[in-house]
């Protein structure tokens, strides 16, 4: 005979589980149900294998969103400091990586285990692999029908995560919930995902692979769905084109069809307060190579190669004419490139789109429409950058949902 529960949770990923910790802890009797045989395989592949749980700078500036303004208050409330106590308590050891990241200095395992045992401090009753065959709203609450028989409530909270990598079990389930709920979803795209692109977009820079550098990226536009982005991120040369977190950002703002753009010296700028200018119309550079002058702020292959694009290698700059000069600038600062597509949802870290925000009130996380009906984590659009912004909207949008069960 099941009991009378105050939530069920459907998705023991790290949304659901960190929601169903908190709410039991505050004395909700909470029961979670996943599809999965192993729990919270996308936190243990995370961060190469040691999660980057969180970032010290996460602000809704690091969210993408029809309505960016949606993250404000459960980030408020749950920002990433209350999460790095929590990793303290449990002696967690952990350390900066890049802008802020945050990472075990063990393993992925270690942020699992933490979620398990502050959901068994709680009293949280977790099943799995359990399918949910229906859910139904009655008089006064829910009712799920899974596998194991039909379980009732007064909340249901979606935590299903999003489409990348089906290969561990993500799915749509949430996404068809609020269909069914008639709730608007904005359309989901991979996200955070490797750029595929054509051999003769590289046909300059073959020889090049293996190369990794800082440099600065844009995509996107003005008037697109999530604008535009420019970020100052390390880029790595492949016998296939880009990749690298620079490539894995500007593919989250990415329109297809249109290219993206590289300053290759943009972050060099910003580390040293270099001026490309200045670089350019120093006199005391007049009898030294072009590639030479090039290498002393790119890499020397990288230097050859652009020299060598526009029949400059070899020659004095006292010789290279002022209209040569300004070509080869716009091609190191603004150098284009059209990615033929993404690598798809095998591949992506993340999901764009998801269940709309207007749908859902910022504070709780519930359906406007159905009370009692939540949603949090991956499967809201609400996505993050690269570094540790979507767990921390995993948390942030599973304690705000607690909060209001
Ligand atoms: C390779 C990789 C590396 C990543 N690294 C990082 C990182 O270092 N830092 C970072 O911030 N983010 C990272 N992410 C993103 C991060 O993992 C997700 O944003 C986060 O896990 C989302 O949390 P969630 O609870 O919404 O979904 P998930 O953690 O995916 O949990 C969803 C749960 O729902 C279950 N489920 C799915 N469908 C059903 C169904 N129909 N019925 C029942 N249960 C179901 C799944 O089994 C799963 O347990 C990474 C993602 C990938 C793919």
């Amino acid at each position: 005979m099941s009991k009378y529960w105050d939530a069920i949770i459907i998705g023991g990923g790290a949304a659901g589980l960190f929601c169903a910790g908190i709410a039991g802890q505050l004395g909700k009797k909470v029961l979670v149900l996943d599809h999965a045989d192993v729990l919270c395989e996308k936190i243990r592949i995370s961060g190469g294998g040691r999660c980057n749980f969180t970032n010290l700078h996460s602000s809704p500036a690091n969210f993408l969103s029809l309505n960016p303004n949606f993250v404000k208050s459960a980030l408020a409330r749950y920002p990433a400091k209350e999460f790095i106590k929590l990793v303290q308590s449990y002696r967690i050891d952990y350390h900066e990586k890049h802008q802020g990241q945050l990472f075990c200095d063990e393993s992925a395992h270690q942020i699992i285990q933490m979620l398990l045992s502050e959901c068994k401090k709680g009293g949280v009753i977790v099943k799995h692999p359990v399918t949910v065959q229906e859910i139904k709203q009655e008089t006064g609450g829910w009712s799920v029908s899974t596998s194991a028989g039909i379980e009732k409530s007064k909340s249901v909270v979606m935590a299903t995560g999003g489409l990348p990598v089906p290969a561990i079990g993500a799915t749509a389930y949430a996404l068809d919930i609020a269909k069914q709920f008639e709730l608007m979803v904005v359309d989901p795209r991979p996200a955070l995902v490797p750029l595929s692109f054509t051999a003769d977009a590289f046909a300059n820079l073959n020889e090049l692979a293996g190369l990794s550098l800082p440099i600065r990226i844009s995509s996107g536009s003005k008037g697109a769905r999530y604008g535009a982005c420019r970020f100052n991120e390390d880029v790595l040369l492949t016998h296939k084109g880009l990749s690298g977190p620079a490539v894995l950002q500007a593919s989250s703002y990415w329109i297809e069809g249109e290219a993206v753009h590289i300053d290759w010296l943009g972050a060099v700028e910003v580390g040293s307060h270099f001026n490309c200018d200045e670089l350019f119309n120093n006199e005391d550079n007049r009898l030294k190579l072009t590639e030479t002058i090039l290498a002393s702020v790119l890499p020397q292959r990288l230097a050859r190669s652009f020299a060598q694009q526009k029949n400059l290698l070899g020659r004095k700059w006292a010789e290279v004419s002022k209209k040569d000069r300004q070509a080869l600038k716009e091609l190191i600062t603004n150098w284009s490139v059209k990615p033929a597509g993404t690598l798809g949802w095998k591949k992506a870290e993340v999901m764009l789109g998801g269940v709309d925000t207007k749908e859902l009130d910022g504070q709780s996380m519930m359906s406007k429409k159905h009370p009692g009906l939540f949603f949090i984590g991956e499967c809201v659009d609400v996505t993050g950058h690269l570094g540790g912004h979507n767990f921390q909207w995993a948390w942030a949008s599973g304690h705000a949902c607690a909060q209001a069960l």
